[in-house]
């Protein structure tokens, strides 16, 4: 009988990941929206969700091992819907999941095609999809003493080349999360 060879560093850990596709904001965009939650959302109270952490959600797609994950990118590299520009010019608050968060009061066309693109791609790899409809957020804040209604916010212009697949780990001082892999739009 042949013994298996001991996994090499890391395999463990990277046999499954849990992943997402996302909207990845540059460093100083990151700093300007972390920036206006603690102007606009700071006395809610809670904690604001640190510069590096802040993106938008396009598709999640949890736990995935290795192989799903090359079904995955090989997808992302098919999909070509366009660049376009966010404007962020709501803030709310969702009991679930105990989050205040900037929206696009009207998502672009093309970002709804993106999504739409990378949810067919998923399923195509054999993810299982939320039904639920999809909302572009981008969490600011968690767990508000006083939770934020829904109001205003002064436009930010996000332009948009590039999307990303991430990775969410959970660590002891909490959640990180990390671009793995872009693709141009
Ligand atoms: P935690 O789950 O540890 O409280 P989190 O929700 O921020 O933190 P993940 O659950 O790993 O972290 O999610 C990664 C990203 O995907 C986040 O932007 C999260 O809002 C989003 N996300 C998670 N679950 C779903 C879901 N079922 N549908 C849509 N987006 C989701
Ligand atoms: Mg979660």
């Amino acid at each position: 009988m042949t013994a298996r060879p001991p996994p090499q560093d890391g395999d463990a850990a990277e046999a499954t990941q849990r992943l997402f596709f996302a909207l990845w904001p540059q460093p100083d965009l990151q700093r300007r929206l972390h920036a206006l939650a603690h102007a606009s959302l700071h006395g809610t109270g809670g904690r604001l969700v640190s510069p590096e952490n802040l993106h938008l959600t396009l598709v999640f797609l949890g736990g995935t091992g290795r192989d799903c994950r090359r079904c995955l990118e090989a997808a992302a590299g098919r999909v070509r819907t366009g660049r376009f520009s966010l404007q962020l010019d709501v803030a709310g608050y969702w009991p679930r999941p105990d989050a205040g968060w900037f929206g696009c009061s009207q998502p672009p066309g093309k970002l709804l095609d993106l999504v739409a693109a990378l949810q067919a791609g998923a399923g195509g790899c054999g993810v299982d999809l939320q039904t639920r409809p999809y909302a572009a957020h981008v969490t600011v804040v968690r767990r508000p003493v006083h939770p934020p209604g829904a109001v205003t916010i002064a436009p930010v212009e996000w332009p948009v080349d590039t999307f990303v697949l991430a990775e969410s780990q959970s660590r002891p001082d909490g959640v990180h999360y990390r671009p793995l892999r872009a693709w141009p739009l």
